[in-house]
């Protein structure tokens, strides 16, 4: 469900408050109604006219990236960054990443242009898994592993219950390879639990999220996530 001005703008007819005004007057109609409220909600499947011209919906696309390092997860940067969006191959869609991963995080990041399709992935309610791997300071002790395992106090709450699982420590090189999946998708969330037991992340990927990997994919490629793969996330 999108507002209609909304959807008016995206689909390239006038900007946000044009389409205001056009609602306003009277040119807006939807399934064949005039609507001139501001804020009526549509979906995919309304049909919209403007001027007695249906507007075409923009087609829903879904894409997985493995996200390098150095590059931010955001549709654009004031700060003149390269995003995850420079780095597809050109499209016509509007896309933005779905959730969030950090500058130097490499990974498994889902975008999209359906804004209804990524709220609900990030939604805490849904609880999809995320798994990384982390390479920390230090070797982190069984039982500090295990106040990971439970749940940590952060400064914005306690964690939820997360998957911990040890792969590998080189005592002399002071560091530890971790496989961690938590249920939650907060800022800097596996970063601050680390530091939270005095290992601090050195080097982050994540590897899944729910059911999808990274597969065959290197660092900065991207492939469109198959209808099947779509349908099973909704
Ligand atoms: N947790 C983090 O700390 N950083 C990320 O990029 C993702 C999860």
């Amino acid at each position: 469900m999108e507002r209609l001005q909304k959807v008016i703008a995206h689909a390239g007819i006038a900007s946000r408050r044009k389409a205001e005004e056009l609602i306003q007057n009277g040119a807006v109609k939807v399934n064949g109604k005039v609507i001139r409220e501001l804020g009526v909600k549509v979906t995919d499947t309304d049909r919209i006219e403007v001027n007695g011209v249906q507007i075409e919906t923009e087609e829903k696309v879904y894409f997985l990236m493995y996200k390098p390092a150095g590059v931010l997860s955001a549709a654009t940067d004031d700060k003149g960054r390269k995003t995850v969006v420079d780095l597809l191959p050109e499209i016509k869609e509007r896309i933005y990443p779905v959730g969030r991963l950090d500058y130097q995080t490499t990974g498994l990041l889902l975008l999209t242009n359906d804004g209804e399709f990524a709220n609900k992935l990030m939604h805490p309610k849904f609880e999809i898994p995320k798994t990384y791997i982390a390479r920390v300071k230090g070797i982190p002790t069984r039982e500090s592993l295990r106040m990971l395992e439970k749940g940590i106090k952060l400064e914005d709450g306690k964690t939820a219950p997360a998957k911990l699982k040890f792969l590998s420590g080189e005592k002399d090189k002071d560091k530890a390879i971790i496989q961690i999946t938590i249920h939650e998708g907060r800022n800097r969330q596996v970063r601050r639990m680390f530091e939270a037991i005095g290992h601090p992340v050195q080097k982050l990927k994540r590897e899944q999220f729910g059911f999808l990997t990274l597969g065959f994919l290197k660092a900065g490629e991207t492939r469109e996530l198959s209808p099947h793969e779509v349908k099973q996330l909704h």
